[in-house]
């Protein structure tokens, strides 16, 4: 989980209770032995619109209801149907049978940062565990007239899948290999609780990312209802310039958001722009190889008029060197985007490092030479382990050494022969020389 910079120092991680009826669960609990089925009845914040407007008739209650009951669950923020207390006792009953007022059936809250991050380990009705990391950046930048540069944000992470297909490396969700698809009332309640932790704070959620488990594209039907809902003025009344939704480059889903016009930010998942090194860090690009993503998010910005950002994880020895970045300043140069280099967080069964922060500085001046935006961001939550699925990751279970060493092995295995094929520094760095000339203005 990454974003800017922000003050706080770090603390050791701490463990907070959230809010009753949402935190009963110890931590042992979390992992079911036996997973039950996904409970049938329908998550409410998901419902498609009109469900609840044509079920109160058909079962003898006005349709205003509607609107109390949304308000309920998009303003009070309410977990069970014993909170509705506006409606009638009958009602309550008939609701809770028919829906589910929450789709999270437990909560563990890690604090760290000095309470600036929140990490949330939510437990759905089948027993899989999915994490969501609420981040706070208080406002800074004081002017003389005593109004900020820069205003206080509230941004949470939230995951779209429980596990993930892909399959990176260096990400713990990775690790966990895929569970399956979020339904959408699963995705929006996590948003759910984080406003209601934030409440009484009087704290309002300023932006959403799609950068927790899973892999949104794989999942976009759902995504794209959960945004739609975020952005509904009736329910959270989210602008989609607020919305971020980060993907490993599943092409034809960049594409068909391309068609639906600008919904929110694109973020494309990059670390190589090579397709030896990225087939070893992204396995999807085996699939959709670099030139076929970045042409599609280069048509996405070129279409919507938005800018597209570009993360890098910064993988010491792997993806860090000059000819990486010259590489990726080939790739990118003219183009209406933004690179985001994110140090590695360290994440178990993974043999590589963080690059250092003087390599990543030296790479952002390198690619910045070319012209192209680049911001290195903090990482957040490190002490509450917050790299995507990490949590979850540690639940599972240790595996045994011998698959630990055996999985080790075969990444730097890979990586090497990737990069074998790869460095031959000079060629690179004269064909960039051949056709980008230092300080020259962006296409
Ligand atoms: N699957 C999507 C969205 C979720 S991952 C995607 O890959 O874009 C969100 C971001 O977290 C990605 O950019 C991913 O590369 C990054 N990430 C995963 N593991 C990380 C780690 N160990 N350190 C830093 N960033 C990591
Ligand atoms: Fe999946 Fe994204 Fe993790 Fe890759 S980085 S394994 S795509 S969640």
């Amino acid at each position: 989980m990454t974003e800017q910079s922000a003050p706080g120092e770090p603390s050791a991680g701490a463990t907070s209770p959230t809010l009753a009826p949402m935190s009963a669960l110890a931590p042992t609990t979390l992992v079911a032995a036996v997973r039950p089925a996904i409970d049938p009845r329908p998550g409410m914040s998901g419902l498609p619109e009109g469900v609840l407007e044509s079920w109160l008739p058909s079962n003898g209650q006005p349709a205003y209801r509607a609107k109390q009951i949304r308000d309920a669950i998009w303003r009070q923020h309410v977990a069970s149907p014993e909170e509705l207390r506006s409606l009638p006792s009958a009602l309550r009953e008939s609701l809770g049978q028919a829906f589910r007022i929450d789709t999270i059936v437990a909560d563990e809250v890690t604090v760290a940062d000095g309470g600036l991050t929140e990490k949330t380990l939510h437990r759905l009705s089948d027993g899989a565990l999915i994490e969501s990391v609420l981040m706070h950046y208080p406002a800074r930048g004081f002017r003389a007239s005593g109004r900020p540069e820069h205003r206080e944000r509230h941004t949470l992470c939230i995951s779209s899948q429980a596990g993930c297909a892909v399959g990176c490396p260096f990400c713990a969700t990775g690790e966990l290999g895929f569970g399956r698809d979020l339904e959408t009332a699963e995705i929006l309640d996590q948003v759910r609780h984080a406003v209601r932790r934030m409440a009484p704070d009087q704290r309002h959620l300023t932006n959403v990312v799609f950068m927790g488990m899973g892999e949104p594209l794989l999942n976009l039907d759902r995504v794209l209802e959960a945004v739609a809902r975020l952005a509904d003025a009736r329910r959270l009344g989210l602008g989609a310039r607020h919305v971020v939704v980060s993907t490993s480059g599943v092409v034809p889903g960049i594409r068909r958001l391309t068609q639906l016009g600008p919904q929110f930010t694109l973020a494309i998942s990059l670390h190589a722009a090579r397709d030896a090194l990225r087939d070893v860090l992204v396995p999807l690009n085996r699939r959709w190889p670099v030139a076929e993503v970045v042409a599609a998010a280069r048509d996405h910005a070129r279409v919507t008029g938005r800018r597209v950002s570009y993360e890098y994880v910064m993988i010491s020895g792997v993806n860090d060197t000059d000819i990486d970045a010259d590489a990726l300043s080939h790739l990118l140069r003219g183009d209406l985007a933004h690179v985001n280099l994110i140090p590695m967080n360290p994440v178990a069964h993974t043999p590589w490092q963080a690059s250092s922060p003087e390599r990543i500085a030296e790479f952002a001046a390198r690619v910045r030479h070319y012209g192209v935006g680049v911001t290195i961001r903090a990482n957040r939550g490190q002490d509450a382990g917050a790299a995507c699925g990490q949590l979850a990751a540690d639940r599972a279970g240790e595996p045994p050494a011998a698959t630990v060493a055996r999985r080790r092995e075969s990444i730097v295995r890979q990586s090497e022969a990737a990069l074998r094929g790869e460095r031959n520094h000079d060629a690179v760095s004269s064909s960039l020389e051949a056709v980008v000339a230092p300080h020259t203005e962006p296409r």
